[in-house]
């Protein structure tokens, strides 16, 4: 029986407790596992580097709501990409990866996989002629975030899906500022998905986690290998924090993507703002084509100002922090914090750059501090 995506991520993996009933799946803080005699291990756990049960409860949830058959779960996004590059990659193979990633993604790609003789070129733009233009003969994995952070590019998941197949690469998409309930990519044709379940998924700012899916039992046995032998797993606590988060992200989604709206069309019509990045807005170059792969438009909203500085420093309800998806607002400068470390790269992002993750709050609420600290 197929369930709906709000099923899904109540009930997928968090079956009640079947040995005492607790509706909520423990959380096994456990290192290590009793065996009833040499090489017979109760349920098949050793060891929690190798597998524990609440880790499990979180892969199958996350493996349920991306719809696709494996789920991996990390102890942060980065170490679920390193996981990636590291199962599929070897010196010599060259990958083409978004224009404007997430800063922590090209620092990985430029100045550790780079180190081991990987190739990298960045390309020039989010749509599917730039990232051909950029593959040579040795590509072997196009990289695609969409909606990208943080100017909220869109790249066509079925055109990169048909370009990878064309160059005999894998599709992996970074499917963190959308999340599943906006967008699933396996469906467009990806190979892999991966998020930052640090975002919407775990959804409250409070635990740092990555997660991996993919369909192919075969590339799920190469990721799963990795998972253990580099050992970048989360923890009991911080995979139960990551389940819990996900039960509510359709109503949470919902109520991100109708803030961004209004804060958006609010900010549009702004007089001291020259430029809104919000793919929901019809003049976004993205705009058909999220209307087309996305069920709305996500909660990341950015803008051009020129006091961008003084605009993040004089918000009150707006937090001024990194990161992103967690039910309260956060305001940032791009430029000096989250994508400091690309400065001087070709992903180098301008200083009048302001970038909101709007929350959950009441809207008038943010509508009311935004304009207070544009003024
Ligand atoms: C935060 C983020 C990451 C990295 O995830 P961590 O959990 O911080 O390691 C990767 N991609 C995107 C789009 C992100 O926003």
């Amino acid at each position: 029986m197929s369930h709906g995506f709000d099923t899904l991520a109540v009930h997928a993996g968090q079956d009640p407790d079947p040995r005492t009933g607790s509706v909520i799946p423990p959380i096994y803080q456990t290192s290590t596992y009793a065996q009833d005699a040499v090489g017979a291990p109760r349920l098949g756990y050793e060891y929690s580097r190798s597998a524990n049960p609440t880790r499990d409860a979180l892969q199958e949830t996350l493996a349920a709501i991306e719809g696709g058959r494996h789920g991996l779960a990390f102890a942060s996004g980065l170490a679920a990409e390193d996981t990636i590059l590291r199962a599929l990659l070897k010196p010599g193979d060259h990958v083409v990866i978004p224009g404007d990633a997430y800063g922590g993604t090209y620092r990985l790609f430029a100045r550790v996989h780079q180190e081991w003789g990987v190739q990298v070129t960045p390309a020039k733009g989010p749509d599917i002629a730039a990232m051909r233009n950029a593959a040579q003969v040795n590509t072997k994995m196009v990289w695609v975030e969409t909606p990208t952070n943080p100017l909220l590019n869109i790249t066509d998941l079925s055109g990169a899906a048909q370009l990878a197949r064309d160059l005999g690469a894998l599709l992996v998409v970074d499917n963190t500022f959308a999340s599943p309930y906006l967008q699933q990519p396996l469906a467009h044709g990806a190979d892999i998905v991966v998020h930052s379940t640090t975002k919407y998924l775990g959804g409250h700012s409070d635990v740092i986690g990555g997660g991996l899916i993919v369909d192919d039992d075969e590339l799920a046995e190469r990721l799963r290998f990795h998972q253990n032998a580099m050992g970048a797993v989360n923890g009991p606590f911080d995979a139960w924090l990551t389940a819990r988060g996900i039960k509510t992200l359709g109503v949470r989604m919902d109520r991100h993507c109708d803030n961004a709206e209004r804060i958006a069309d609010f900010l549009v019509h702004h007089k001291k703002v020259r430029q809104v990045y919000y793919p929901g807005l019809s003049d976004h170059p993205g705009h058909e084509t999220a209307a087309k792969q996305m069920r709305r438009f996500g909660g990341m909203v950015s803008f051009r100002t020129d006091d961008a500085e003084r605009v993040c420093n004089s918000t009150e309800l707006f937090i001024l922090a990194e990161s992103l998806g967690g039910v309260e607002s956060l305001i940032e400068h791009p430029g000096r914090m989250t994508h400091a470390s690309v400065a001087g790269s070709p992903l180098e992002v301008s200083g009048d750059l302001v970038r909101l993750s709007v929350g959950i709050e009441t809207v008038d609420d943010l509508l009311a501090d935004l304009d207070r600290a544009l003024s």
